[in-house]
């Protein structure tokens, strides 16, 4: 954060209730002002018009109010995806983008600028981490796309970059708050998190009573190459990992979606999509494969659709329910961090 003042947009509706009856205002302010920040995602206090102009300058010197503004917006010719890059305060950028579907829209945001989880496929990692977002970060990519578009947003995914478990508070006060009946109400079960594993943060997780899916990144069937892949897979084995899933299905009673990444000749046999099933075997799960998206760092190669569709038939023959993600924007998209990476090159060439 730039200065000292309080974020009002993290607040939840009982503090802001609160510190504003401090400031001796009434109870029913704190509702009041909460479904302006969260519910017509005010971008500044002089938008709350009925509160007095006393107030909003009262509110204006107390508060820091955390609004995004895009600074450049992809939009995909082939399918309406938009992918937008946002400057926080600080002057880091990050990245969100907007998929529409038939059955609603879903944005998937980011839940730290950069990644230091180091997964070799991934370009959010490669200049590891500069810092955590604040929920109120990660609420206003959902927020800014809104005030952009007008779309009603009915599925959020914690998939952009970063590792939601390593930024777990901040996270987890997101989600209340996006999902708070004061404010913008999203539906629980209409958010995912994705993670690289980090074991106790999935355990813990189970314990918070929020019905939203989990999404493992397995993208390997053993744990020699997963190391290879992941370097968080040097602290948990894939076992252990796997039985933390287990417990959080069981906790919830949500179905686990493991991701799989398909590398050319690193996990694209289809003795690893037997392995795979057999790992899996017997549970309510669901993988989705993703044909990696090459990224100009390294030299991991995509699979063909066919190679793909020939994985996804192994998986099913011995029970295993699979689907191939479906590429969205592939003129604008870039991998995971890419535009990010491309936007801060060029800043550093032109200053
Ligand atoms: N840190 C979290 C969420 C961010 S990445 C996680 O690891 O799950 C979201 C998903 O995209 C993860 O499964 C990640 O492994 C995958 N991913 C990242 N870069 C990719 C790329 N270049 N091609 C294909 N999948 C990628």
């Amino acid at each position: 954060m730039t200065n000292d003042k309080k974020d009002i947009r993290s607040m939840t509706l009982a503090e802001l209730t609160d510190t504003l009856t401090d400031m001796g205002e009434k109870k029913f302010r704190g509702k009041q002002i909460f479904s302006w920040l969260h519910s017509r995602h005010a971008a500044s206090f002089d938008e709350m018009t009925d509160l007095s102009r006393e107030l909003r300058k009262k509110l204006e010197e107390t508060f820091q109010l955390i609004t995004l503004i895009p600074v450049t917006v992809l939009v995909s010719e082939i399918d309406g995806t938009r992918k937008y890059l946002f400057r926080l305060p600080d002057g880091n950028v990050i990245e969100s983008v907007l998929m529409k579907y038939k059955h609603g829209s879903s944005v998937c945001v980011s839940s730290q600028a950069g990644c230091r989880m180091g997964c070799r496929f991934c370009a959010s990692t490669l200049d590891g981490l500069a810092r955590n977002l604040a929920p109120s970060e990660i609420l206003e990519q959902i927020y800014g796309i809104i005030r952009d578009t007008g779309e009603k947003v009915s599925n959020v995914v914690i998939m952009g970059s970063g590792e939601p478990l390593d930024n777990y508070d901040n996270v987890i006060r997101f989600i209340r708050l996006l999902t708070d009946e004061n404010g913008c109400h999203l539906s629980q079960r209409n958010i995912t998190l994705s993670t690289c594993g980090i074991v106790p943060g999935i355990r813990r997780l189970a314990e918070e009573d929020l019905p939203i899916t989990l999404a493992l990144s397995l993208h390997a069937s053993d744990d020699e190459s997963r190391r290879e892949l992941m370097p968080i897979a040097r602290k948990y084995s894939i076992r252990e990992v796997i039985s933390a899933c287990d417990d959080y299905f069981a906790r919830t009673g949500r179905r686990i979606s493991y991701e799989y990444s398909l590398v050319k000749d690193v996990n694209d046999s289809e003795e690893h999509a037997r392995r795979l099933a057999a790992l899996l075997r017997g549970r309510n799960c669901h993988v989705n494969l993703i044909p990696v998206n090459p990224i100009k760092e390294r030299n991991f190669r995509s699979i063909s659709r066919t190679e793909a569709q020939n994985f996804k038939l192994t998986l099913e023959k011995y029970g295993i329910n699979a689907t191939i993600r479906r590429e969205m924007g592939r003129d604008i998209q870039g991998a995971c961090g890419q535009l990010r990476r491309k936007f801060q090159s060029e800043e550093t060439v032109y200053q």
